[in-house]
């Protein structure tokens, strides 16, 4: 695939373009939150300027437009991830909001004591409690595949729960956002539909970076939210197969998500709207929309691609730093994030002279607490990448990261 200068995308950025304590900034937190190219601003701005109004009541021409603006959005969601049909791809908040769905929705009309909700210890804490929520209401069980000394998925943990037990549902992060590890949901998936359970799959860390395809994977779900593809914060989707959609009762009830109401009950409206119950967020669903044109004119291959290129280069460079340990996979299926902690330095302290040298980590558990026991730490420190960020932007991390050490190091 072709690749692309990610010191022209960065210029696309208007954020970056920024000094923080008087340097130029570095922003290495992309997995919790991207940033956004001028053409997702200027969406948003256009929408709020000339085609606002509420969807679907109004007959006049603006709600026409908003209308169709929030529907074409939907239409570029669903080609993004193949999906057959954009009326199974369900707008949301984000990530998370699409999980208690499913949890909420398919969880409390299909478990039940005997039942088995299989997870993996590379979860976010959102394909996590949920689970926790609606398992313990409905007498089933929870298990966890956990992983190698590499981060990697021990699959022979999961075709055991398989075998021997009556799993329902196989909830899969498809890259953790801890570790970067890129599982291998197809084979998962494959494995999977041969016991008989449906897999989810949690897009938060990959549909924003790396080529994703429903029909491909044959999966049942997939979970990610719009702030971290270089759209708008408060827009996410559920995708799902639209026969288990159909089946599925709603999650919440209100406005636009029925067909009829009486004083005696409802019946509910056809797919999307089922699950989108009072008014949507249409100005950040068109914002996006916008969001994905930019990167399908970059290629998801590219940006795959980039990230590859990115990720073992920051991996060659941070190894060089005394102290320093990197979790997670050095291979093929590593993503674009690198987790480290530097001597006994306190994460939380690395992060803090990073940002005033104006590099911006994350520090913490990054909402996976059970993978973080099962590393042995309570935190790391993180550097995500993403299609702005440059060989330049990692050199300054390890330049910083010496700062660090020259301020904390073994002697100071
Ligand atoms: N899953 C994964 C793998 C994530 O990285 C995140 C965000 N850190 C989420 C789910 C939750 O995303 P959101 O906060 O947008 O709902």
């Amino acid at each position: 695939p072709g690749t692309f200068d990610a010191r022209k995308v960065k210029q696309d950025f208007p954020i970056l373009q920024q000094t923080i304590h008087g340097k130029p900034l570095t922003y290495l937190d992309s997995a919790a939150s991207s940033q956004k190219p001028s053409v997702v601003i200027e969406a948003l701005d256009a929408y709020y300027r000339a085609s606002n109004a509420n969807i679907h009541r109004g007959v006049y021409w603006l709600s026409e437009r908003a209308t169709a603006l929030y529907d074409e959005a939907r239409e570029k969601v669903a080609r993004f991830i193949n999906a057959p049909d954009a009326r199974s791809c369900v707008f949301v908040r984000n990530a998370t909001e699409a999980l208690n769905l499913v949890a909420y929705s398919w969880g409390r009309a299909n478990l039940g004591p005997g039942d088995t909700v299989v997870l993996t210890l590379l979860e976010h804490h959102s394909n996590i409690v949920p689970w926790q929520i609606i398992t313990a209401e409905r007498g089933a069980t929870i298990r966890y595949v956990d992983i190698d000394d590499d981060g990697r998925l021990r699959l022979d943990q999961l075709d055991h729960y398989l075998r021997t037990e009556r799993v329902k549902l196989v909830g899969v992060t498809h890259v953790a956002n801890a570790l970067g590890t890129i599982n291998p949901v197809a084979e998962i998936a494959a494995r999977a539909h041969a016991a008989g359970a449906l897999v989810l799959v949690d897009g938060a860390q990959s549909v924003p970076h790396m080529p994703v395809d429903v029909q491909a994977l044959d999966i049942d779900f997939l979970v990610f939210s719009g702030h971290k593809m270089l759209g708008p914060m408060g827009i996410g989707v559920l995708w799902g197969r639209r026969e288990i959609l159909e089946a599925m009762p709603p999650f919440l009830g209100g406005g636009d998500m029925i067909r009829e109401v009486t004083t005696c009950g409802s019946t509910w409206a056809d797919l999307p709207a089922k699950f989108e119950a009072g008014t949507p967020s249409v100005g950040d669903a068109v914002g996006l929309g916008a969001a994905i044109d930019y990167l399908t004119a970059l290629g998801m291959d590219a940006v795959r691609a980039h990230e590859r290129e990115i990720v073992a280069y920051a991996l060659e460079r941070l190894a060089q730093v005394p102290g320093i340990t990197l979790y997670g996979p050095t291979g093929e299926d590593r993503a674009g994030v690198v987790s480290f902690t530097l001597d006994d330095i306190h994460p939380h302290d690395i992060a803090s002279i990073l940002d005033s040298e104006g590099v911006a980590i994350r520090a913490g558990h990054h909402c996976a607490q059970p993978l973080m026991d099962r590393l042995g730490v309570v935190a790391t420190a993180r550097a995500s990448f993403y299609v702005y960020n440059s060989e330049e932007d990692v050199d300054r991390l390890a330049d910083a990261l010496q700062t660090v050490r020259r301020i904390f190091g073994p002697g100071a």
